[in-house]
């Protein structure tokens, strides 16, 4: 899954943990709201019922009141109603009614105002409250108006005679507004009001202080459906209790709870604004809600606020991963990251790194160098097309793609390549003359299935291929190359073994002095692998790579031991002294031991001083002259030879041999040979020779081939020659046998001559 793939799915996990924690919250919110709600509602039940009992108790004390009065009126047995209301505006005093009277058993009443003792009379025959009266005993009339619209509520209790026969009708009346006061008692701190109403719904009383409530019955109060208007109806008929919710005019939704009072199928309805209800739950819900959403935002945006942090690490850690600190371009990760989506056939690998590159950065210092490769790096950018990468891989070595396959092009851009890199240069390229050396890898549609790193390094075989030649150099990547390459890694395999099992065998050249007699002087020992299966390998098959892994030095010194052991064993003999000269490789001249070493094994051997000589080439004095100029002076001191091999080959130039203390200058004669013209060649040739006589340094001429070029380096002054005209390198028992047959049949230079002449 792609890094942004990802980051989408995490964002949108996020947000719905997020939404759910929200809509979790939320919901507990609004289930504790309904709690509170089942709260208030039996808040609002018990405060109905609690209505109910002061009410109840109030009609009740009333009834009370009349039927101890009616059994006293009973007994005394008196039925007219003058004497009666003689004693009623007694005793009328004395209690809260406004008015009382008596009635005969036909409806003829005889009232008394208390507040006005006003007297009154009124035929209740037909007035329902006095009908029931007759037939139950007592009874309570609904609130009616009365001549001074103040509404009154009329109380009947039956007089019964001793007998328990009926007598008459005790009359009270009261003023309602007792009831109406009750009703005013605060329902949920005055949000709410309550009612009394008969089983039709029609209002009876109603608090004082609730306008809202001057309706005339419960349906004109709000707006109910037709669902909860047949509930309250059939509750009120069924003298049913219960509680239900409706909607106030105001829209608001109220919930009301329906009490039987017990008295006249009267009711009482308490009802409340839902909204008061939760009043103080939805202050504390808002708060919760409030808090919720701002948690979850809050959680959204240290999340988001995380996740940018970590899309900039990861940048940060991209740049890490895939640039290269130098160039600030892509590095060998990012190539080999972004090389496959440009792959295809017909396209080119390179790999080259910049010659003396190292050389470069020790005359300058590491800050020129580092510049150096940040122009390279920027020339070989200018030069690339659409689709095409460069990277460095390390140090001075760069690697890329190009989409062509055409070695005419490839050439081209190698040396479009090298104008730009000399004009970039101008300055340094005055002092130190770089130089290129690419290897190409042309991907054709087989090549496809290889990874990035096997096509670099096919381009990097081509590359070494031709790395050590002189010059700017590229090389096509070929089949041969990378056999030869296995071949190498399969040698280096092998080496370590081969050194312990002594495979590794002493040829010696001989050297042959062409101003003395063309006696033989001494030979150069060179090394050989007698391979088992492979058979002799020569050492341009194994010298580099010993040099590359650090073996050259065993093998060196074990040369040394073999020339040694067999130099002792021939002077033993008697013999006449001869020179022989071992190859020394740069890496180990720089070994601590190594002066110590050498000498010592000279002296086990008992070697006489002038007879071992070292060979050096000249690359060991291009860095740590010093140590080089050191070490020649301190073997000269310990009796070895010092000779510079293969001089004229590289970069030397004939002012170092001024200062360097060595007794022999060799020359390598196939360098030269590859100059057109000879004339030239030999007054080169000739000019070293004089010049290398004059700082007392012999002279040996190697890679002599014919009798010509003995003929001109004997004239030319050169004192030994070394080459295929006289010996070509063999094995050790075959040179001892040569010198054997020397000692009994010396031979001199026409001898040689003519030997070399049946030779061809
Ligand atoms: P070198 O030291 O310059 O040795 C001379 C090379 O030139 C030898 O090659 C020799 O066979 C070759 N040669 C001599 N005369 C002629 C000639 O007339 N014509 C031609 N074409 N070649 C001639 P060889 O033995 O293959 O050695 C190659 C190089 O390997 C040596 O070059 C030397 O640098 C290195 N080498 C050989 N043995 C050792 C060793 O024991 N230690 C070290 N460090 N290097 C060694
Ligand atoms: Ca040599
Ligand atoms: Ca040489």
């Amino acid at each position: 899954m792609n890094p942004q793939t990802a980051q989408k799915k995490t964002k949108i996990a996020i947000i719905g943990i997020c939404l759910c924690f929200l809509s979790g919250s939320l919901g507990y919110v609004q289930y504790m709201r309904t709690q509170s709600e089942n709260d208030s509602v039996q808040y609002l039940d018990n405060a109905a019922a609690q209505l109910q009992n002061t009410m109840i108790k109030q009609i009740d004390g009333d009834f009370q009141t009349l039927e101890a009065l009616a059994i006293v009126l009973g007994e005394t047995g008196i039925n007219d109603a003058e004497r009666m209301i003689a004693i009623l505006e007694t005793i009328n005093n004395q209690n809260q009614f406004v008015r009382m009277g008596y009635a005969d058993l036909s409806g003829n009443a005889d009232l008394v105002d208390i507040r006005s003792n006003h007297h009154l009379k009124k035929q209740v025959g037909r007035e329902p409250f006095f009908q029931q009266t007759v037939r139950e005993g007592r009874s309570l009339s609904n609130p009616q108006l009365d001549e001074k619209q103040e509404w009154m509520g009329s109380y009947g209790m039956l007089i019964k005679n001793n007998d328990g026969e009926p007598t008459g009708v005790l009359i009270a009346e009261n003023l309602m507004d007792v009831y109406s006061s009750i009703l005013d008692a605060p329902l949920l701190n005055g949000e709410g009001y309550s009612l009394l109403v008969d089983e039709t719904g029609a209002v009876l009383m109603r608090p004082h202080h609730e306008p809202q409530a001057r309706k005339q019955t419960l349906a004109e109060l709000g707006q109910f459906t037709d669902k909860t208007r047949d509930t309250l109806r059939n509750w009120l008929t069924e003298g049913h209790a219960g509680s239900l919710r409706y909607r106030s005019f105001t829209g608001q939704p109220a919930i009301a709870q329906l009490v039987p009072l017990g008295v006249n199928r009267w009711y009482l309805f308490c009802a409340v604004p839902t909204a008061a209800l939760h009043k103080n739950y939805d202050k504390t819900s808002l708060g919760m809600t409030l808090v919720i959403t701002l948690a979850a935002m809050i959680f959204l945006l240290l999340m988001e606020w995380q996740n940018r942090s970590m899309q900039a690490n990861q940048k940060a850690l991209e740049t890490l991963a895939y640039q290269d600190p130098l160039t600030q371009e892509g590095n060998f990760a990012s190539f080999q990251k972004d090389v496959p989506a440009l792959l295809k056939s017909g396209c080119t690998v390179w790999y080259c790194d910049i010659k003396k590159f190292k050389y470069f950065n020790d005359l300058f210092g590491y800050e020129q160098g580092d510049a150096l490769l940040r122009d390279f790096s920027a020339v070989v950018k200018a030069s690339l097309e659409k689709d095409e990468l460069f990277c460095r891989v390390s140090g001075d070595n760069f690697a890329g793609l190009l989409q062509t396959l055409d070695p005419q092009r490839l050439a081209a851009w190698f040396n479009q390549l090298l104008v730009q890199l000399d004009q970039q240069l101008n300055e340094h390229s005055a002092l130190v003359h770089l130089e290129l050396c690419m290897g190409f890898f042309p991907v054709c549609e087989d090549d496809l299935t290889l990874s990035v790193n096997e096509m670099v390094n096919r381009a990097n075989i081509a590359h070494r291929s031709v790395k050590d030649q002189p010059g700017n150099q590229f090389a096509f990547f070929t089949p041969q190359l990378r056999a030869q390459t296995l071949r190498e890694s399969e040698l280096e395999a092998q080496a370590k073994k081969a050194l312990a099992r002594g495979e590794f065998e002493l040829y010696v050249q001989g050297k042959v002095n062409i101003q003395q007699d063309c006696r033989i002087v001494g030979g150069e020992c060179l090394a050989r692998w007698i391979h088992p299966e492979k058979g002799l390998i020569p050492p341009d098959q194994f010298i580099p790579l010993f040099e590359h892994n650090g073996m050259i030095t065993q093998l060196d010194r074990l040369m040394f031991e073999k020339a040694c052991a067999w130099l002792h064993a021939y002077l033993k003999e008697g013999r006449p002294p001869i020179n022989l000269a071992v190859n020394v490789s740069r890496l180990d001249l720089f070994q601590d031991d190594f002066l110590d070493w050498y000498t010592a094994v000279k002296q086990r051997y008992a070697i006489p001083d002038g007879l071992l000589e070292l060979e050096f080439t000249e690359s060991v004095m291009l860095k740590d002259d010093q140590i080089f100029l050191h070490v020649v002076e301190e073997l000269r001191r310990r009796g070895f030879i010092c000779s510079l091999d293969d001089f004229g080959s590289g970069y030397s130039s004939l002012n170092i041999l001024k200062n360097l203390p060595i007794q022999v200058l060799k020359l390598d004669i196939l360098f030269f040979r590859q100059s057109v013209d000879i004339g030239r060649e030999r007054i080169i040739i000739r000019n070293i020779l004089t010049m290398a006589h004059e700082l007392q340094m012999k002279t040996i001429a190697e890679g002599v081939e014919t009798a010509e070029q003995v003929e001109f380096l004997k004239a030319a002054g050169c004192d030994i020659v070394q080459g295929y005209v006289y010996f070509k390198p063999m094995p050790l028992a075959s040179f001892d046998q040569v010198l054997r047959e020397e000692l009994d049949h010396p031979q001199n230079c026409q001898t040689r001559e003519a030997a070399v002449g049946s030779r061809r």
